[in-house]
């Protein structure tokens, strides 16, 4: 579904990823840890083409997206294939990012009826399913303000879903939570694993990585340290670093 391959990214002197190898398959849930600065952020970040690696080559379904080893290259690619399967990764962010000035339902149907021309009962009927789904129906008028922050965390994800992404990506997506409302953020997202979505998943609920994981990857400066099933990352790291990370946090 999408491929990383010996991807670097600089921001001035400061090399962020220092080639990353990534593949994710259909269907498969791989959640990522690693310490704050690691690269976690940015590898999504340069996936989703919010930021042009420095090096290295994306490819999304096959289609190389980015690529700065060899300029010649570059040029094959066409940026209005880029942007259509830039669309299919759905992004869920940390601080939920909803419209403020949107209603719920709005916040859902905007990007289907702007980006993709959806017609107006199309996408309101396809949001109502979504927010039912997150169970949220009943908070389809209100406007984000008035929700708590695993409402407004269940909106966003709602509203990446209504995009129809074959992926999708959440960065860290209950660390703003206050604990008790971590948990059914968590259980929507869970239900989405039961379905078979593909997901990537920036996490550090270690508890739900265990158990909903394909597989877990542990980044460190800039590198996947290691990476195998939950057991073989969470219960018995092979480096040195991935067992001191875990110590620290679990
Ligand atoms: P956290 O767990 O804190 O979210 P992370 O693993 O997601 O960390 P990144 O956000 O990817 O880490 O950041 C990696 C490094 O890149 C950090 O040192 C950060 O300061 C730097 N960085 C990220 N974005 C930029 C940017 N736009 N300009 C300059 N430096 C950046
Ligand atoms: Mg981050």
């Amino acid at each position: 579904m999408v491929k990383l391959v010996n991807v670097r990214k600089s921001f001035g002197d400061l090399e962020v990823l220092k080639g990353v190898n990534l593949e994710v398959q259909q269907g498969e849930v791989v959640c990522i840890i690693g310490a704050s600065g690691s690269g976690k952020s940015t590898m999504l970040r340069c996936l989703n083409q919010l930021e042009r690696i420095s090096d290295g080559e994306i490819y999304i379904e096959d289609v190389l997206t980015d690529k700065r080893a060899n300029d010649k290259d570059l040029m094959k690619i066409d940026p209005v294939t880029v942007q259509s399967l830039c669309t299919e990764l759905g992004m869920v962010f940390q601080n939920f990012n909803l419209f403020p000035h949107l209603t719920v339902i709005d916040n859902v149907t905007i990007a289907p009826l702007i980006v993709k021309k959806t017609d107006k009962k199309i996408a309101e009927t396809r949001a109502l399913d979504l927010l039912s789904m997150v169970g949220l129906s009943e908070k389809k008028d209100e406007y984000p303000s008035r929700l708590s922050g695993g409402q407004q965390q269940r909106v966003a994800i709602a509203r990446a879903l209504a995009m129809d992404p074959k992926i999708m990506m959440f960065d860290e997506p209950t660390s703003a939570l206050d604990p008790e409302l971590v948990g059914e953020v968590l259980a929507t997202m869970r239900q989405l694993a039961e379905k078979g979505m593909t997901m990537l998943i920036v996490t550090h609920e270690i508890g739900f990585a265990r158990e909903v994981a394909d597989r877990v990857i542990f980044m460190d400066g800039g590198v996947i340290c290691e990476e195998g099933t939950p057991e073989e990352v969470l219960l018995n790291p092979k480096e040195e670093r991935t067992k001191s990370f875990l110590n620290k946090i679990l």
